[in-house]
């Protein structure tokens, strides 16, 4: 489970500038449960923007959107409203996100930030990882993590070790994650993004908030 939390409709709206055309994606699993992507809430999204003047092109749910196979199977069966639109919003948590940059050509935005939950918990995991840092920059970075594709956790660009062959200095099996956001920004033609300058991370936003430290096993723990 991962818990998600809907960004303000100012932060969306500030996302989808210069874009009129677009097409929502929302997932029946964590989202649902989280109650910031399931049915009822892309319904409330498409009424929101096209009251704000966007075209909503389709809408879909899908049941888990963090498995790029079933994404990818949904998507077959929408290409036409997918290729009119000029992005696509993702009502879900990072990693869900991240899996469908992963399978689209198309501009992402995130309408969601990822909130920390701490602990193990279960989760079918792929290749795509989110920190669950509490406030997505997946609009800026093409849909590819900074705080999980990059060793150093870089919000502001590569640290310069960069190998000649693209690989991470930290560790030569894995690609530049830097590189790899340059690289899919170059085919998004949005290299205009990279000029903008991330803040340090704000790690309160990092750590479970307070509700969410306590479970039935630690009042249990507790002898409560
Ligand atoms: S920026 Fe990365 S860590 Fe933060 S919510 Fe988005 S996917 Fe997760
Ligand atoms: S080489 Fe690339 S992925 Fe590795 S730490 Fe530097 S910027 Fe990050």
């Amino acid at each position: 489970m991962l818990l998600s939390q809907q960004k303000s409709l100012e932060e969306i709206l500030r996302s989808l500038e210069g874009e009129t055309k677009v097409f929502l994606l929302g997932c029946g699993g964590c989202a649902e449960s989280s109650g910031t992507g399931g049915k009822a809430q892309v319904l409330e999204m498409k009424g929101k923007l096209e009251e704000a003047g966007k075209k909503i092109t389709g809408h879909t749910v899908v049941d888990f959107l963090c498995q790029k196979a079933l994404v990818q199977s949904r998507l077959r069966g929408k290409v036409k409203e997918v290729k009119e639109a000029e992005s696509l919003l993702v009502m879900t948590c990072g990693v869900g996100v991240q899996a469908v940059a992963a399978v689209t050509e198309k501009p992402v935005h995130p309408a969601c930030n990822t909130i920390p939950l701490g602990g193990s918990r279960g989760e079918w995991k792929g290749t795509e990882r989110c920190r669950e840092c509490g406030d997505c920059v997946l609009d800026s970075t093409g849909g590819i993590c900074p705080l999980t594709a990059c060793s150093k956790f870089l919000l502001n660009g590569a640290c310069g070790g960069t190998t000649k062959e693209g690989k991470c200095e930290v560790d030569q099996e894995m690609e530049c994650g830097w590189k790899l956001i340059y690289e899919r920004l170059e085919r998004l033609g949005r290299l205009d993004q990279l000029r903008q300058v991330h803040e340090p991370k704000d790690h309160s936003k990092m750590i479970p908030p307070k509700g969410l430290r306590l479970s039935d096993r630690w009042a249990l723990e507790q002898g409560r």
